[in-house]
Parts: structure tokens; C-alpha cells; sequence
């Protein structure tokens, strides 16, 4: 019977788990062995099962299954956190003398990796524009091994078009690998595009309830099989408890992911039309300089949205201080939302002109909209709004 995704982040459990109707939590460091002969044989690799939790647990095995099926890849690892998967996909692959290619705008510690820690081991990158796959050729070297990007991009929102990404990677032999945490498998899958690994902070929509850190990196059996070398001699394994947790999160994955993209799409659109607002940027929203792209690559614009309050970098912060039901974090991916203040929080570190870089401006807010009423959350946007002025 071929299920549809829904049905199989759901029904998809591991055969040795079947009884119990929710999958039971494995506590456990280490696994017995029946015999010697299977001891031998699951060290070989011959046989499926669990060692050790630093190389696997059923709770891991779960979770990985569920994300790989989701994102139609052969395997994956997972991890205890985003940065260990983007860090394991990156240092599980490249090796001294290799070069990558990378989206400007990523994740903050994604670029503190690419800037301060691979080069102590001898591999370099070159940013550059993702708007622009076709001048990605002039950051080509003969040492480039791979492309690392983010669709869309945190916090601006813009897009990097998977397919010419995929088609760039085929053509140098390079391995194209995209960090998904802001769509989700829900909402797009990379490897139908080309890519060969995507990333995932679990930490973020997959729990999508604030409650744990975690990750994973998908891809094909011979790349995984390289990072899950890595991964069980350097150790960012995920936790059995994180992972029962994620997989049982992964059950309402899609219903979640469809409620955040009609409740941000009907934010989007409401403020739009406010007279404090110089703009908004959503995918889905017509006004998006890259809708027709956001069209093809992403089923549903996503939870995340951006807008610009007029007066600059104070209201931002007037604005932000006059919330009274929207919590003030840095984190994203909730069922509740979340407005941040980029220029003053998460990206204060860079300068002014590599924030431009980036489409961060000075009044910018980030809205990661979470599963209240749209009314509740649309009326203190506008309360704050209001008291901002
Ligand atoms: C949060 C985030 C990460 C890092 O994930 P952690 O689970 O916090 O380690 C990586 N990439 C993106 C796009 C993120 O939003």
C-alpha cells in the first residue's frame, strides 16, 4: 500500500517496536548481545540492531527512518543538535585543501563554522550571492567539494533556487548541501531539486514545541555512510529521550506546518496594509520578489515572516518592548509566537553593512508564528504597533 507522507510519519515505527502502540523509550547506554556470533556480527555490520547509544538506539533509528522517509533519502544520522548535524555534514565530508561554496546569508553559527573553525583544519569557502546561482562559477576552484546553502534565508526570506543550486552541483561534481530547518520536509524537500545532503535543527518546527535540542543529516547510503563514521567516533549523538520526543513530535508534523503557514499568510497579509509598515516579506505573498520561484520549491509559504516597522532601529525595539501576548526570544518554531528584533539580538555582531548584505534593516522584525487565534496575535501586533509610535 503506498501511504501518503502524513500517514507515514505516523505509522512509520521500527519492527522491533511494534507492540506497544506508542513507541517505548530505550533509557539505555548499551544493548546485550544474545550470543557471540551476533556480538560479531553487529560489530561487522551484517546484522541491524543497537551496540552502543553513541552509534544507535532505537529511539535514534525511529526518528532518523521518519526524517529520511520524509525527505526521500536512503539514510541519516541524528544528532544532538542543529550545529552537530551542520558541523558532522561539513567535517564527516570535507578533508584539508577542501573548498566550499556558501550562501551568504546562513544561520550565525553556520558562518561562524565556515569563518573561524574549518579553517584551523584547512578547508575554505567563498560566500556568495544565493540570488545568483549562475554567477556561483567565479567562486569555483579546483578544490571546491561541495555547496552549502539555506532556503529561505534567516531572517530576510529570501530564496536560493534549489534547482539551478542542484543543476550547479551536477555539472562541477559537487555535493550540494542545504540546511532545511526553516521549511521543513512539509514544505519542501531539497534532494528532489538535486541536493545530496539536507541538515536539520530538529530544535526548531520538527519539535516545533520549544521542549529539546536535536538534528539530523540526510542524504545517500555511501555519503551518510561517511558521516555516520564520523559521528560514532567523535560522538554528538542524540539523546534516546530527544529523539522519542521528536519522533513523536514528527506524528503532527504536517497538520502543525499547514497551521503556521495559513496563520502567517493571513499576518502577512493583514499587515501589509498598515500605514506603520514599510514592508512585509513572506514566500506565499504575492508581493515577494521571488514568488513564482517560492511557488515551485516551497508547497506552503512557512511559518516565518519579516517586516519593516517605520522609524528605525528604536521603534523596533519601542515596538518590541510593547508586545504584551507575543513572547520576545530568539528562538523560532513554536507553537507560540515570536517576534525578534534581528539588528539588536541575533545579528548585532555584524556590522551595519553586512547586515544590509543580508536584507537586515534597522526595523526590521522577525514573526515566528506560532498556533494561537490569528486574531489574539494580530491584535497586540497592533496594540504594540499603536503604543510604538
Ligand atoms: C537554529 C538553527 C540551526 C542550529 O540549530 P540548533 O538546534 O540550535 O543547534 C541551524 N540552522 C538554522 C537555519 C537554524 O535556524
Amino acid at each position: 500500500m503506498a501511504l501518503k507522507p502524513e500517514t507515514r510519519a505516523i505509522r512509520l515505527q521500527s519492527e522491533r517496536v511494534r507492540r506497544e502502540h506508542s513507541v517505548p523509550l530505550y533509557l539505555t547506554s548499551s544493548f546485550v548481545f544474545d550470543d557471540a556470533e551476533q556480538a560479531r556480527a553487529l560489530f561487522a555490520d551484517e546484522v541491524p540492531g543497537s551496540i552502543y547509544s553513541r552509534f544507535s538506539n532505537p529511539n535514534t533509528d525511529e526518528f532518523t527512518a521518519k526524517m529520511a522517509d520524509l525527505e526521500g533519502a536512503e539514510d541519516g544520522v541524528a544528532t544532538a543538535s542543529g550545529m552537530s548535524a551542520v558541523f558532522t555534514s561539513l567535517a564527516g565530508l570535507l578533508r584539508a585543501g577542501d573548498h566550499l561554496i556558501a550562501g551568504r546569508a546562513l544561520f550565525g553559527s553556520s558562518h561562524q563554522i565556515l569563518t573561524q573553525i574549518l579553517p584551523r583544519f584547512g578547508i575554505s569557502h567563498t560566500y556568495v550571492d544565493g540570488s545568483d546561482p549562475a554567477a556561483w562559477e567565479s567562486a569555483l576552484r579546483p578544490e571546491t567539494r561541495m555547496v552549502f546553502l539555506e532556503t529561505p534565508s534567516n531572517p530576510g526570506l529570501d530564496l536560493i533556487d534549489l534547482a539551478a543550486a542542484g543543476a550547479f552541483a551536477a555539472s562541477h561534481g559537487l555535493i550540494l548541501n542545504v540546511d532545511n530547518c526553516f521549511a521543513t520536509p512539509v514544505l519542501q524537500r531539497p534532494l528532489e531539486f538535486g541536493a545530496h545532503i539536507v541538515t536539520h535543527s530538529a530544535t526548531k518546527w520538527l519539535d516545533g514545541q520549544g521542549r529539546t535540542l536535536g538534528g539530523v543529516v540526510l542524504g545517500s547510503k555511501d555519503l551518510i555512510k561517511e558521516i555516520r563514521f564520523f559521528a560514532r567516533h567523535t560522538g554528538p549523538a542524540l539523546s534516546p529521550f530527544n529523539a522519542w520526543v521528536l519522533s513523536k513530535s514528527l506524528e503532527t508534523l504536517h497538520i502543525r506546518m499547514r497551521a503556521h503557514s495559513d496563520n502567517a499568510l493571513r499576518l502577512a497579509e493583514a499587515l501589509q496594509s498598515r500605514p506603520e509598515i514599510d514592508w512585509v516579506k513572506y514566500p506565499h505573498l504575492a508581493s515577494h520578489p521571488q514568488y513564482p520561484l517560492a511557488k515551485r520549491q516551497m508547497d506552503l509559504g512557512g511559518g516565518l515572516l519579516a517586516f519593516q516597522v517605520k522609524g528605525g532601529v528604536d521603534r523596533g525595539r519601542r515596538f518590541l518592548n510593547a508586545l504584551e501576548l507575543l513572547s520576545h526570544t530568539a528562538n523560532l518554531g513554536d507553537t507560540r509566537t515570536i517576534a525578534t528584533h534581528p539588528a539588536s539580538t541575533t545579528h548585532s555582531k555584524l556590522s551595519e553593512a553586512d547586515r544590509l548584505a543580508v536584507g537586515i534593516t534597522p526595523g526590521m522584525i522577525r514573526l515566528s508564528v506560532g498556533l494561537e487565534h490569528t486574531d489574539d496575535v494580530l491584535a497586540d501586533l497592533l496594540q504594540a504597533l499603536g503604543r510604538s509610535a
